[in-house]
């Protein structure tokens, strides 16, 4: 039996152990230079930003298990830190039980560790699928048909992307459009005195999430910059203000946080380095949608994603282990 999975996130790499685990021949194509999606970690001449997912929960107990078991291999860690929020009064502590985690050193460093041992092409984008009576072949960006025949392909990107892949396809209809939210993500090095304990902020309807990525477990101070920081700005924010928006990230951002801190005129935040990116499809517009396991048994072919299990980094691993578990019922 031989599996195409489409996409080395963590739901692509997850399905990926867990089907090798059981025998099965697997290969993963993957169109960037690295595995983790949107758990992605720029490595920046001044330093490695995580610009996607900025920590994870786990409250399935599956879940709990395997973060458990990244702790113990060290390639995570609990993110100790009470988020703040903004209000009309400037920052506030906002208290919460939550147990956040993050991978170390890097976001990334997740991806890594359940990529090993897997086989993936990378730099390779696939744009059609075709069926054959011998299998399922796939058609890369180039054009051009691989010689290998597959009895499964598995879908793990954003379902919008998926729908295009799966069209002709009997489970075309039943993959939801429209789910997710943009976002832009801006990282930025400052010069500035900081407080401590203000590691996380939850923003407002610009600015929605702020990480102090400097305080996180396991990173390296830079003696170029005091601290660099996280941003992404809201779904509804980058939305109005798209891919090719006139609007300078940096400024709205820089400013934007400066105004947060309320940094004393005499010692203003300066801002040393900064990067721009921005998801065209990041974070499930609801997340409370599940959409379970969307296959066709008869034709070997699946979408599975985060998308499919509730989103964030949680439900990337559980729709991988969800569809293993249908593959073998
Ligand atoms: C800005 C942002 C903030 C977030 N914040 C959080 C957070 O704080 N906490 C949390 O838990 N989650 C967060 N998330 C969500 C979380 O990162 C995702 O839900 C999860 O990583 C998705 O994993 P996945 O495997 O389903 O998909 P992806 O990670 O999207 O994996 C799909 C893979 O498929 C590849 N691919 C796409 N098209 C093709 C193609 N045609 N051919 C080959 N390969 C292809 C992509 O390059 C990618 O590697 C955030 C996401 C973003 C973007």
């Amino acid at each position: 039996m031989k599996v195409a999975i489409i996409g080395a996130g963590i739901s692509g790499l997850t399905a990926a152990q867990g089907l090798m685990a059981r025998g099965v021949d697997v290969k993963v194509f993957e169109k960037s230079r690295g595995v983790g999606g949107r758990l992605a970690t720029k490595r920046l001449e001044w330093g490695n930003v995580d610009i996607g997912a900025q920590y994870f929960t786990a409250r399935d107990q599956r879940f709990q298990t395997r973060v458990a078991q990244w702790q113990e291999d060290k390639v995570a860690a609990r993110w100790h830190f009470q988020p703040h929020s903004l209000s009309a009064a400037g920052l506030i502590p906002s208290p919460d039980s939550t147990l956040r985690y993050v991978g170390t050193p890097n976001m990334n460093s997740l991806a890594q560790a359940l990529a090993r041992g897997v086989e993936i092409d990378f730099n390779t984008r696939i744009d059609a699928l075709h069926a054959s009576a011998n299998g399922w072949t796939l058609v890369t960006a180039d054009g051009r048909a691989g010689k290998q025949h597959f009895d499964w392909v598995v879908l793990t990107l954003p379902a919008e992307q998926s729908a295009a892949l799966l069209a002709g396809t009997a489970i075309e209809q039943q993959i939801p459009t429209q789910v997710h939210e943009p976002c832009w993500a801006l990282a930025v090095a400052t010069r500035g005195d900081v407080p401590a304990d203000i590691q996380g902020i939850f923003g407002d309807d610009v600015v929605s999430w702020v990480s102090r990525l400097s305080a996180r477990p396991q990173r390296q101070a830079s003696e170029h910059y005091d601290d660099l920081w996280l941003l992404h700005f809201s779904g509804d924010w980058s939305t109005i203000n798209g891919k090719d928006t006139g609007v300078d990230i940096a400024q709205a951002g820089l400013g934007w946080l400066a105004q947060a801190l309320q940094m004393p005129a005499a010692k203003p935040l300066q801002a040393v380095y900064h990067y721009k990116h921005y998801w065209r499809y990041a974070r499930l517009k609801d997340d409370t949608t599940t959409a379970s396991i969307i296959a066709d048994r008869s034709a070997g072919i699946a979408a599975i994603g985060a998308w499919s299990a509730g989103g964030r980094v949680e439900g990337a691993y559980l729709s991988g282990l969800d569809f293993v578990d249908y593959f073998f019922a």
